[in-house]
C-alpha cells in the first residue's frame, strides 16, 4: 500500500488516492467529497462507517430544525437570536449562532465552505465525552453533569513560544459524541485583546448553556403546575359526571390526553387557561 495507491470509497465506491481520502474507525476509506456531507468537526479516525452515514443521513434534518426553531420564537429576543454573530478568534473567523430554548448551537468556519451542512450541536451534549456501549442508558451521574448549573465546560488554553509569549489560542468545547469528542476553535494571537476574544467566546457559551438550563427549569415548574390544575380539573369533572349521570370514564380519558399533551410540551399556557374556561 504505496503513497500514491488508490483506495475505493467505502460510500461511492470512487477510487481515490491519500490525499483525497480518509480512513475510518472500521477501517474503510472515505473520499472527501463523502466526507463533506458529514460533520465538519467529526474526526474520520473516531468515525465508523455508520455513524458516517447516520451523518449523511440526519445532518440536514437537523439543520433544518434549527432554522424552523426561530420560526417559533416567542418573543424578540429569540428572534434576535437567528442571525449568526461573527467572532475574531486572532486569525480563526467564527460564525456562532445559538437558541437558548432548544438548547442547540451551530458553528460556522470559512473552511467549512465545502461541507453540505453547517452542523447542529446540542448543550445536553456539551459534557466531557467518555465512551459508552451502544443503546447505554444516561448514567446518573453525567445527566448531573448535564444540568451542572456551576460548570463552565467551554475552556481556552494558550499556547507560548519559548520567550513566553502567548502565540495561539484554543477554545475547547468537550463534546460526548463518539466521532467528535471535542470541538477546538484555534486562532494565532498578536496581542492581549485577540487573546480575550478567546474568553470572551468562551464565557458567550457558557452563559448561553446557562440560560438554556434556565429556560428549561422554567418550562418544567410550568408543566408540574399545569399537571396539578389538570388532576383537580378531571377529578371535579369525573365527580360532576357521577353526579349527574354524566360519563365519567370519558372525564377522565380526556384528563389523561391532557397530561399527556402537557408532558410533550403541546399545550401553551395561554391555550390552556382558555381550556379550563369551558
Ligand atoms: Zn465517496
Amino acid at each position: 500500500m504505496g503513497l500514491f495507491s488508490k483506495e475505493a470509497c467505502t460510500f461511492c465506491e470512487t477510487e481515490v488516492g491519500m490525499l483525497k481520502r480518509s480512513k475510518l474507525a472500521s477501517k474503510e476509506f472515505i473520499c472527501n467529497d463523502c466526507k463533506r456531507k458529514t460533520n465538519y468537526f467529526a474526526r474520520m479516525d473516531y468515525t465508523s462507517k455508520d455513524a458516517a452515514q447516520n451523518m449523511m443521513e440526519t445532518l440536514a434534518q437537523e439543520e433544518a430544525d434549527f432554522e424552523a426553531s426561530f420560526d417559533n420564537a416567542e418573543n424578540r429576543f429569540q428572534s434576535a437570536e437567528r442571525n449568526f454573530k461573527t467572532w475574531d478568534l486572532g486569525s480563526l473567523r467564527v460564525h456562532y449562532r445559538c437558541n437558548t430554548r432548544i438548547g442547540a448551537f451551530q458553528i460556522n468556519l470559512d473552511a467549512m465552505s465545502r461541507y453540505e451542512h453547517i452542523p447542529v450541536f446540542y448543550f445536553d451534549t456539551l459534557i466531557p465525552y467518555r465512551f459508552e456501549a451502544e443503546n447505554a442508558v444516561l448514567e446518573d451521574s453525567r445527566r448531573h453533569e448535564v444540568t451542572n448549573m456551576n460548570a463552565n465546560y467551554v475552556t481556552v488554553e494558550e499556547r507560548k513560544d519559548t520567550e513566553g509569549n502567548v502565540t495561539s489560542c484554543t477554545v475547547v468545547i468537550p463534546y460526548n459524541n463518539d466521532c467528535i469528542r471535542e470541538i477546538k476553535l484555534q486562532g494565532d494571537v498578536r496581542n492581549k485583546e485577540e487573546e480575550e476574544a478567546f474568553y470572551d467566546f468562551a464565557q458567550r457559551m457558557n452563559q448561553d448553556r446557562i440560560n438554556w438550563l434556565n429556560h428549561g427549569l422554567y418550562d418544567e415548574a410550568r408543566k408540574n403546575k399545569m399537571q396539578m390544575k389538570n388532576i383537580s380539573d378531571t377529578a371535579m369533572a369525573a365527580f360532576k359526571a357521577a353526579a349527574t349521570g354524566g360519563n365519567v370514564e370519558e372525564a377522565v380519558k380526556q384528563g389523561i390526553e391532557m397530561a399527556n399533551d402537557i408532558e410533550e410540551g403541546k399545550v401553551k399556557q395561554g391555550f390552556f387557561g382558555k381550556l379550563l374556561k369551558k
